[in-house]
């Protein structure tokens, strides 16, 4: 058995093209939900979702989020109306006071749907809606997550990492915003004075979640910052992967990065944007894979391979590497 971390990107691109090396069947994934916004009332788990549509073999594989193809017939015309009826585009927060009057996990990103400010596809809505509805009725996420990954056909096991409410929110000198704001609607241009994951302090880790630390923890490479750092952040996790082995895969070469944000919001929160950053932001991680054109020099055991995630090829390539770590430490 074995788990993996997931934001989503990169343990989505080591998941496509993993299944020789970690069996579908004995693999659970664990994925962020810091990134989770409720839009015009509809509650969007980003994170989760990517690792839904890759295995449920509908995910646009240019994005790596949403569902291929898909039309926007819903969201087009939500743009259209709202400049009809002379309503500002760009995020739209719902008042302070209702951030937290709705339901518990939507707590903090509560954003109306009036000119839609993320793109929402008609067929991803339905997830959404789906996932709302079945949390109204009274299910928790974890639930939800395990009926629609049976609706998908799921080869993982999918887990949230809390059915706590847990919002990443980016401090600027303009002032805090959700991290959708920041990397959706401002491109992640806005300076980062400080990243919160508000909510963490009194969220929980699931009996699930727990249970699937147990087992070996393969971080895939993630921006440790909004995609690791919430899981960190709340209560159980961290101590759990003290406990088990732990083999981290870097997002860098050195101190370049493959894609995203990782190195900025590592800067604002202290983290050397590098390989060397990632390691001192997992002081639990008990092996690394680094690519092998990045030479930094770890004070754990490291494996080196070609850690570019293009193709399942290369996929199977990182988890080879990652499973020859996982021995060493294990
Ligand atoms: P997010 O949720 O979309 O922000 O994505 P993740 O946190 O899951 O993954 C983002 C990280 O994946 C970035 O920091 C990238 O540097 C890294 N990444 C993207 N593509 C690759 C790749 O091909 N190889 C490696 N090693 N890292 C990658």
């Amino acid at each position: 058995m074995v788990t993996l971390l997931s934001g989503g990107t990169g343990t989505p691109k080591l998941l496509r093209g993993a299944d020789a090396v970690f069996p579908p069947a004995e693999t659970t994934v664990v994925a962020n939900t810091g990134d989770d916004v409720e839009l015009g009332g509809h509650l969007v788990c980003p994170d989760l979702d990517t690792v839904l549509f890759l295995g449920g073999d509908v995910l646009d594989l240019d994005t790596w989020w949403g569902i291929a193809d898909d039309p926007t017939t819903t969201h087009d015309e939500l743009r259209a109306l709202a400049d009809d009826a002379g309503l500002a585009s760009g995020p739209r927060y719902l008042p302070d006071e209702r951030q937290t009057a709705g339901r518990d996990i939507a707590d903090w990103r509560r954003f109306s749907g009036v000119a839609e400010f993320m793109l929402i596809g008609d067929r991803d809505r339905a997830v959404h809606i789906t996932r709302t509805s079945l949390l109204d009725e009274g299910a928790t996420l974890t639930e939800v997550t395990r009926t629609l990954a049976d609706a998908f056909d799921l080869p993982w096991d999918l887990l949230p990492m809390s059915d706590d409410p847990v919002a990443s929110i980016v401090h600027t000198p303009d002032g805090p915003m959700h991290f959708q704001e920041f990397w959706v609607a401002n491109d992640g241009e806005p300076a980062v004075e400080d990243v919160e994951f508000r909510g963490a302090s009194t969220a929980t880790a699931t009996d699930a979640v727990l249970t699937a630390l147990s087992e070996p923890v393969v971080i895939g490479p993630s921006n440790p910052v909004t995609s690791i750092g919430p899981l960190i952040a709340v209560e159980g996790i961290e101590p759990a992967l003290r406990e088990t082995p732990v083999v981290a895969v870097s997002p860098f070469v050195e101190d370049e990065v493959f894609s995203g944000p990782a190195a900025k919001l590592m800067d604002a929160v202290g983290y050397d944007p590098s390989t060397a950053g990632v390691a001192e932001a997992y002081p639990f991680a008990d092996a690394f894979v680094l690519d092998d054109a990045d030479g930094t020099d770890l004070d754990r055991p490291v494996v080196r391979t070609d850690t570019t995630l293009d193709t399942p090829d290369d996929a199977e390539r990182v988890a080879r590497a990652v499973e020859e770590a996982l021995e060493v430490v294990a």
